[in-house]
C-alpha cells in the first residue's frame, strides 16, 4: 500500500498514483489510516499546481473533503425509531361549514356573469386606449368598472367585509402593446379573522381581458365567454359566497387584464405582492374553465384539469442542485397545491375530481399562474379537460360550415358552477387550517435506514397535531400518515429517506389541514458530483 502521509506528492506520477489508490482501495482502510492520508494529502497538496490537482486529485480531494466535514460535525448520537402508527391518509373529513358555502355556488349568477361581461364586446386590454368603445360603454375600461361595483356590491351584503381594491398602472410598450396603455386589476379582500394567521394570502384569480384573432384589435367582436369570463366568473363567485364566511386566513378574490398581451397584469400584481411581502401561499388560476361545448368533440365534463410547474420557475441554481441531487422534482410548493386541491375534490366534489398535470402549462401556451410561480409564489392553472381552438382567440365567423368565436353558447354555466366549487372549497379550507409546520428539516448528517425529522411549531396557534406524510418515490400521491401531537419537534421512523418521499402538515381537531411542506436537508445535502460520489465509494 502506497502511504501518501509518507511520499512527496510533487510529481505527476506521484499524485496519479495516489488518485488511484485514493480512488480504489481507501474505502477498505481503518478511519485512523483514512484520517492519515487526508492530513497528508491536505498537507501536500498545498504545494502542488491546481492545474495537476484537477487532472489528477479529484478523487481524493473529494474523499478527504467528505472526512473533513465529518471530522468537524461529529455524528450526533442516531435516535431510537418509534413504532410507526399508520392512520389514513385523507385528513379532512367534509366541513359542514364548507359543504353549506359550496350549495350557495350558483351556476345561474355564474351565468350572469359571464353574460355580463360578454356585453362590452371587446375586453382587449388595448381598449383602455380607444376613445371611442370608452364613450359607449364598451371595452376593457368599462368590464373593470363593473367588477369593481359587483364586488362593492358583495362587499356590502357582508357589512363591509370586502376591501375592493384596483391595481392600475400604464403598461409600457411591448411585443402586444404597441403604445402605453392603462391596465387595472381589480381585487377584493377578505381579511383573515385572526391577526396572526391574516398573514397567510390564498388567492382565486381569472382574466377578464378578451381578444380575437388579432391580438391589436379592439373593435371587433370578442365575446372570450370561455377565455376566460369562465374564469373570472369563478373569481367573482368565490368572493359572492365566500365573503359570508370568516376565515382566519386572508383570501383575495382577483381579476386582472393584460393576460393576452402577455400575462401584464398577473406579472404587475405578483412583483408589487413579492415586494411588499405577501405572504401569498397559493394562487388557484383560472383560465378557459368553461366545459366547452362543441357537437362531436371529445370533452370530459366530470373532470378538470389542474396544471402545476415541477422545479419552480423561482429556483436558484443552487435549489435547482438541491432538486436534482435529491430528486424534487415533483415535489415543488405548486405541486403539493396540485394535490391537496386533489384531495380537497375527493372530499367535497367525489363526482367531480380534479385531473393532475404535472407540468407547468399546455404546450405552446402560458398563463397567469406562471407569473406568480416566476415570484416565488405556489400556483397551478385550471382549464377544462379538452379545449376547442376553433372558440378560442377568434374572430367570430363561420366559415365552411365550421363556428368560430368564443361565443356564450360553448359555455357549460354547470361546469363553470363545479369549477368554482373546487376553487371555494380549496380556499375555504386551506384560509381555516393552521399554517403548515415550520423550517421541516429532514436530518442528514450521517448515514442511516431511518429517518429523522424536525420542525418548528405552526405558525398562528392553530395547529392541534402534526402529520407525517409519505409515499414511495415512484408513486404520485400521499399513500401513508402518521399523526404525532403538536407539542412534539421530531420523530425519527424506520423508513428509508432514500426510499420514500416525505412531507409534514399540521392539523386543527376539526381536520382542517394545512398545505403539506416538503422537509429541507438539515445536514449537509449533496455530494459534491455524481463522478465523486462513485470515485469514493459513496
Ligand atoms: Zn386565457
Amino acid at each position: 500500500m502506497h502511504c501518501l502521509r509518507s511520499s512527496r506528492a510533487s510529481t505527476l506520477q506521484d499524485l496519479m498514483s495516489a488518485g488511484v489508490v485514493v480512488a480504489t482501495s481507501v474505502v477498505l482502510e481503518s478511519n485512523s489510516f483514512r484520517r492519515q492520508v487526508c492530513a497528508g494529502y491536505e498537507k501536500e497538496s498545498q504545494t502542488v499546481a491546481n492545474s495537476i490537482l484537477r487532472t489528477v486529485g479529484f478523487a481524493s480531494l473529494v474523499f478527504c473533503s467528505t472526512q473533513s466535514i465529518a471530522q468537524q460535525n461529529p455524528q450526533p448520537p442516531a435516535p431510537t425509531p418509534v413504532t410507526v402508527t399508520e392512520v389514513e391518509v385523507k385528513a379532512a373529513k367534509p366541513d359542514p361549514q364548507i359543504a353549506e358555502a359550496l350549495k350557495q355556488i350558483s351556476p345561474e349568477h355564474i351565468q350572469a356573469t359571464i353574460e355580463k361581461l360578454v356585453t362590452f364586446k371587446n375586453r382587449n386590454t388595448l381598449s383602455s386606449n380607444d376613445q371611442e368603445m370608452i364613450s359607449q360603454g364598451l371595452g376593457v375600461t368599462a368590464a373593470a368598472k363593473w367588477i369593481q361595483e359587483e364586488l362593492e356590491r358583495y362587499g356590502q351584503a357582508c357589512g363591509g367585509c370586502l376591501q375592493v381594491k384596483t391595481d392600475s398602472f400604464t403598461q409600457p410598450v411591448a411585443t402586444r402593446v404597441p403604445t402605453p396603455t392603462p391596465l387595472t386589476n381589480v381585487y377584493a379582500v377578505l381579511p383573515g379573522s385572526d391577526p396572526e394567521n391574516a398573514k397567510r394570502i390564498y388567492l382565486v384569480t381569472g382574466h377578464y381581458d378578451s381578444r380575437n384573432s388579432d391580438t391589436l384589435n379592439t373593435k371587433d367582436a370578442a365575446p372570450g365567454a370561455n377565455d376566460d369570463a369562465s374564469g373570472t366568473a369563478v373569481s367573482l363567485e368565490c368572493a359572492r359566497v365566500l365573503s359570508k364566511y370568516k376565515f382566519p386566513a386572508t383570501l383575495i378574490f382577483l381579476t386582472v387584464a393584460g393576460e393576452e398581451q402577455g400575462l401584464d397584469g398577473a406579472k404587475h400584481f405578483a412583483q408589487m405582492a413579492r415586494q411588499e411581502g405577501w405572504e401569498i401561499q397559493s394562487v388557484l388560476n383560472n383560465d378557459i374553465v368553461g366545459g366547452n361545448t362543441t357537437p362531436g368533440e371529445l370533452q370530459r365534463k366530470d373532470t378538470v384539469r389542474v396544471f402545476s410547474e415541477g422545479i419552480p420557475a423561482s429556483a436558484k441554481p443552487e435549489e435547482v442542485t438541491r432538486i436534482r441531487n435529491l430528486g424534487g422534482e415533483n415535489d415543488s410548493p405548486s405541486r403539493e397545491l396540485a394535490r391537496y386541491i386533489r384531495d380537497t375534490a375527493e372530499t367535497y366534489l367525489p363526482q367531480f375530481p380534479s385531473t393532475l398535470i404535472f407540468r407547468r402549462d399546455r404546450f405552446l401556451r402560458g398563463g397567469d399562474h406562471t407569473a406568480f410561480n416566476e415570484e416565488g409564489f405556489a400556483g397551478v392553472r385550471f382549464t377544462e379537460y379538452r379545449e376547442d381552438f376553433n372558440h378560442q382567440h377568434q374572430n367570430v365567423r363561420t366559415e365552411n360550415g365550421i363556428e368560430y368565436g368564443d361565443v356564450l353558447k360553448f359555455v357549460d354555466f354547470g361546469y363553470v358552477g363545479k369549477v368554482a366549487r373546487m376553487n371555494a372549497a380549496t380556499l375555504a379550507s386551506l384560509a381555516l387550517a393552521p399554517a403548515p409546520p415550520a423550517n421541516v428539516r429532514i436530518d442528514t448528517r450521517g448515514l442511516t435506514n431511518n429517518t429523522t425529522l424536525t420542525w418548528e411549531p405552526s405558525p398562528g396557534g392553530l395547529a392541534t397535531e402534526y402529520e407525517i406524510l409519505w409515499r414511495d418515490a415512484d408513486q404520485p400521491y400521499w399513500q401513508h400518515a402518521m399523526r404525532v401531537p403538536a407539542g412534539t419537534a421530531s420523530i425519527t421512523l424506520p423508513i428509508s429517506k432514500d426510499n420514500v418521499i416525505f412531507a409534514m402538515r399540521a392539523l386543527d381537531t376539526k381536520g382542517h389541514a394545512s398545505l403539506p411542506v416538503v422537509p429541507r436537508p438539515s445536514g449537509r445535502i449533496d455530494v459534491p458530483a455524481r463522478t465523486a460520489a462513485a470515485s469514493s465509494g459513496m
